[in-house]
């Protein structure tokens, strides 16, 4: 908590007039244009990985970055609170991109993978539920995540589940379908702090370096949304 608070005055002393510029602007409202689906994981930190400011991502962080499906008229099969970010990014903000985005030696991926009994957390070992499909995936996958240590695997296999989730909501179809919204997996290695994201064409997460960064810059423009 100390690191918290010194971190506040250190803020309030190091941040120059570009930054109260931006904030001020901020204040006004929010226009960023992309959902950004993440663990709670202290190690996941997309702002410093994806190189991103205040206002860039609308971001939804929980435990294992599980979405819960949604039923045929829209309502969440789980509680509201992640369909509520996502009605209010994809309906509201009008994001064009969505990104689900995993990591390796996730505690949730590993407790899934332990059976998801996990003693003294009720609510834990139910919100786990939600990536029963990528563990059941987990036995017959013979192309995503096939090398990894199985946590890993099922990791990458639970953002590719957590993306159908997405696609169950009708709002979320709408939005496909009328204005080109993307949905993106992408997987974060702690060990090398790299990214990497799901190429439908190679059915595999590919790192993203230089080569693979400007291919899937190409790649958007061909897939523009339309607003
Ligand atoms: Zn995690």
């Amino acid at each position: 908590m100390k690191k918290l608070i010194n971190g506040i005055l250190e803020f309030r002393q190091k941040a120059g007039p570009e930054v109260r510029e931006t904030f001020t602007r901020l204040a006004l409202g929010q226009s960023p244009d992309c959902l950004f689906i993440a663990c709670s994981d202290s190690r996941v930190v997309p702002n410093l990985f994806a190189s991103t400011y205040p206002g860039d991502l609308f971001v939804l962080r929980n435990v294992g970055n599980l979405m819960p499906p949604s039923d045929t008229a829209g309502r969440s099969l789980g509680d509201e609170s992640e369909a509520s970010a996502v009605e209010f990014a994809v309906a509201t903000l009008n994001v064009k991109d969505v990104v689900v985005c995993g990591h390796s030696e996730c505690g949730a991926m590993k407790a899934l993978l332990g059976g998801r009994d996990i003693d003294g957390a009720p609510n834990l070992s139910s919100w786990l539920r939600h990536g029963d499909g990528a563990r059941a995936r987990l036995e017959r996958e013979e192309t995503v995540g096939v090398g990894l240590a199985k946590h890993n695997q099922l990791s990458q296999l639970s953002v590719l589940e957590q993306i159908e989730h997405l696609r169950s909501y009708p709002l979320v179809q709408k939005a496909i379908a009328e204005r080109g919204l993307r949905l993106h997996g992408w997987w974060f290695d702690i060990a090398t702090a790299a990214v990497h994201h799901y190429e439908p064409d190679e059915r595999r997460f590919v790192l993203i370096d230089e080569t693979e960064g400007a291919r899937y810059l190409a790649a958007l423009d061909d897939r523009s949304p339309s607003t």
